[in-house]
């Protein structure tokens, strides 16, 4: 649906060894990994005066990775620390996403999240998250138990509710889908089916950037490689220029980080699997997303219930470390599904567990084992650096949650740290 160009298709796109002395790069901007990341700072960096921007995916589709396979909540921002730029790009992408999706049709529902309380211990981080949200002016507030029932009467919380009102979903394929047509709109290029293989910093030889594209069907970089891999021999006669580059490769950013910067640099990256359950049942279905106390330290936020533009309801993700960023099939492990089914029960004890049935799965790209709320230990923010010593190289690193939410923020955060 999203497809049109490929890189081999574009005009300046195919050089040579023999004619690569160009003064000119082909293209101002190369933007690696079409994901909503990826798409939002490329639709970005076009929209300035003379620009040409390329995306450069690797699948004959932009989206089809971590950007399609994720609860599609717009975060409030309640989980991230004072300092953090988590919380600094959610802030600013929930409200520009809110804006973005309103003025353009892409469906969205700002319907509100519970986070529940069943004990003393749980009702004391909901009071760490009531007192951050308070501080940081987030939308907050606890739900009078009389509320609670008549409002959502199937819900559990023995000891409290706390609101976060401006938390809301968004139909992550129109919100995709509208940025890249905005994107091609103003004039930029997608190359599709262009797995980026090998790049070359500027150097005596070439003032630009040079980035090799394997030929379609090729096997991608190996994540987190510490060797660059050669190019075949067919994809040598396939590169470009460009005068910058950004890496928003998702769950193979590691991999481009290694391909550019020095061995002292290189990273290592870890993957989070979430699945997810589906409920095929049409009671009890809330009208909010619904999500169990934060536990510190924990690599993800419990299994919640979310709901999608459909009204489906759907419980996930949980975490499980997997060594590949293809082992996408949701985990069927039996005592996975019945810790999962333990957790739903407890806020939602009237939940027909026949109905629940194993879905899809997600991964998230961390840099560490590390939690995904700031109140623990080893918290790991998002990774967004102008590289040190390569101009013109933008690293965006260990992209999870709240990424989506985050996304027009970021490219906006990208775009000032190229030009301002
Ligand atoms: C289980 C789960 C639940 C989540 N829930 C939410 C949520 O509710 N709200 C929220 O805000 N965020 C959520 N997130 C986070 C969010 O999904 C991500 O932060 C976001 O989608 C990242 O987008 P991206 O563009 O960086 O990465 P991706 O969507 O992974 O895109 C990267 C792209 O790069 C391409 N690529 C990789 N290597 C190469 C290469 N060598 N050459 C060319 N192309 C390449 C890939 O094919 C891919 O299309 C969740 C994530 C997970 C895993």
């Amino acid at each position: 649906m999203f497809a049109r160009s490929s890189l081999a298709s574009l005009p300046s796109a195919r050089r040579s060894f023999s004619t690569s002395t160009a003064h000119r790069a082909d293209f101002t901007h190369a933007v690696i990994g079409g994901g909503a990341v990826g798409l939002a700072i490329a639709r970005r960096l076009q929209q300035r005066d003379g620009a040409s921007t390329v995306l450069i995916e690797r699948h004959g589709a932009v989206g089809t990775e971590t950007s399609s396979r994720n609860s599609e909540v717009i975060h409030a921002g309640l989980y991230y620390g004072h300092d953090s730029l988590k919380t600094k790009l959610c802030l600013q992408g929930k409200r520009m996403m809110y804006e973005l999706c309103e003025n353009n049709h892409i469906p969205y529902m700002n319907c509100g999240k519970w986070i529940v309380a069943q004990d003393e211990l749980q009702m004391a981080e909901l009071e760490k998250v009531h007192e951050f949200a308070k501080s940081m002016d987030i939308p907050i507030r606890f739900v009078p138990r009389d509320e609670a029932k008549r409002r959502e009467p199937d819900v559990r919380a023995e000891a409290g509710i706390l609101e976060s009102s401006s938390t809301g979903i968004v139909d992550s394929h129109a919100f995709m889908q509208f940025l890249h047509g905005a994107f091609e709109d103003v004039g930029g290029d997608t190359a599709l089916a262009s797995p980026v293989t090998r790049i070359d910093p500027p150097s005596a030889d070439s003032l630009d950037w040079k980035i090799w594209t394997a030929p379609s069907g090729s096997t991608p970089p190996v994540p987190g490689s510490p060797t660059p891999q050669a190019p075949s021999p067919e994809s040598e006669e396939s590169f470009i220029t460009a005068e910058t580059v950004i890496n928003s490769a998702g769950l193979y950013a590691c991999a481009i980080n290694n391909m550019i910067l020095p061995p002292d640099r290189h990273r290592k990256p870890y993957f989070a699997k979430g699945s997810y359950y589906s409920y095929s049942r049409s009671h009890p279905k809330p009208s909010t997303l619904v999500y169990p106390a934060p536990v510190p330290g924990h690599g993800g936020l419990g299994t919640h219930l979310t709901l999608d533009m459909a009204g489906r309801v759907r419980f996930g993700p949980d975490v499980e470390w997997v060594d590949s960023p293809t082992d996408l099939a949701p985990n069927s492990s039996s005592e996975r599904f019945q810790a999962a089914l333990e957790e739903i029960r407890t806020y939602l004890p009237g939940i027909d567990t026949d109905a629940v049935a194993l879905d899809y799965a997600g991964i998230r790209p961390k840099l560490g084992k590390l939690g995904a709320v700031a109140s623990g230990k080893g918290f790991q923010d998002f990774y967004i650096e102008h590289e040190e010593g390569f101009k013109g190289f933008v690293n965006l690193l260990g992209i999870e949650s709240p990424g989506l939410t985050s996304s027009l923020a970021i490219a906006e955060y990208v775009h000032d740290m190229l030009y301002r």
